[in-house]
């Protein structure tokens, strides 16, 4: 039996920073806990699962596979848990596409206590899986930002409209030593201060989207160290096949987009960008 939840769209999602967790270590001092089985009111994690409306969409059904791409890269940033299209795909059979892509690996980005347990589970259960969770609430952020840096993390920060003061705050209290914005949405000047402090920009389809010259612009002055590069799907599926459902075996279209603005070769670009993913999260 599956539980669901009806979920909004993207913009009301509140996701101020995600902390990729190390499943199999618990905080130190704390007790050790089994690894969560009781999801939804004692439910069985893998029966979890969260529902896109496609209320108002007119095509939802999966694109096509995308060309495998030469050299394998991560979906930096991805929600697994929300099924979407006419028919959900399972976490195996997302992870089956993926993989026959090139796209070796996902860090699984929870949102709340339940999708966060979900993470932790589909991350004990598959190693291609890294588990993320984001506490929606903005006071947090601090207390985030101290958690990784105490327990050595990398952290994902959703920065939507709270540029300067997502700035400020990292260089007030001390970003971690590895910070990620995750679909990153400044633009050139912030993609340049973001850089220079040592920051990684992980863009998301909406940077291939018309009315994004922004990101572009963005993607344009970020060195090549400093990218990632991400699906946050199911939202964001990249040009041409914006508003259908987005997942991770369509990687490829989005690293394409970006080697393409950058006149790069895709599996250039893609052994960067596996490269500094590992540098963040470790080999997974
Ligand atoms: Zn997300």
């Amino acid at each position: 039996m599956s539980t669901s939840s009806s979920i909004p769209e993207p913009a009301a999602v509140p996701e101020p920073a995600a902390v990729p967790e190390p499943v199999q270590e618990p905080a130190p001092g704390s007790t050790p806990v089994e690894r969560p089985r009781g999801t939804v009111d004692g439910g069985d994690p893998s029966q979890y699962v969260r529902e896109r409306s496609t209320d108002g969409r007119r095509d939802v059904s999966y694109p096509p596979a995308p060309e495998p791409l030469g050299i394998p890269v991560y979906d930096n940033h991805t929600h697994l848990e929300i099924e979407d299209g006419e028919t959900g795909l399972s976490l195996d059979e997302q992870l089956e596409r993926a993989l026959a892509v090139g796209v070796h690996g996902v860090v699984q980005a929870g949102g709340d206590v339940d999708s966060s347990r979900w993470s932790a589970w589909a991350a004990a259960t598959h190693p291609r899986v890294l588990a993320a969770v984001a506490i929606a609430q903005i006071r947090s952020f601090e207390a985030h930002i101290a958690l990784a840096k105490k327990h050595g993390i990398a952290m994902q920060i959703h920065d939507r409209d709270a540029h300067d003061a997502v700035l400020e705050t990292l260089e007030r209290v001390g970003a971690p030593e590895k910070t990620v914005f995750h679909c990153f949405s400044g633009d050139a000047e912030m993609a340049r201060i973001a850089a220079d402090r040592g920051y990684y920009l992980s863009f998301a389809g909406n940077v291939t989207f018309k009315n994004a010259q922004n990101l572009r612009d963005a993607l344009a002055v970020t060195p090549l160290e400093r990218i990632l590069v991400e699906t946050d799907a199911p939202f964001l599926t990249p040009a041409p096949y914006r508003g259908r459902p987005n997942a991770p075996y369509l990687i490829p279209v989005t690293l394409r987009f970006l080697a393409a603005e950058r006149g790069m070769d895709a599996d250039e670009l893609g052994a960067q960008i596996a490269a500094n993913t590992v540098e963040v999260y470790g080999e997974f």
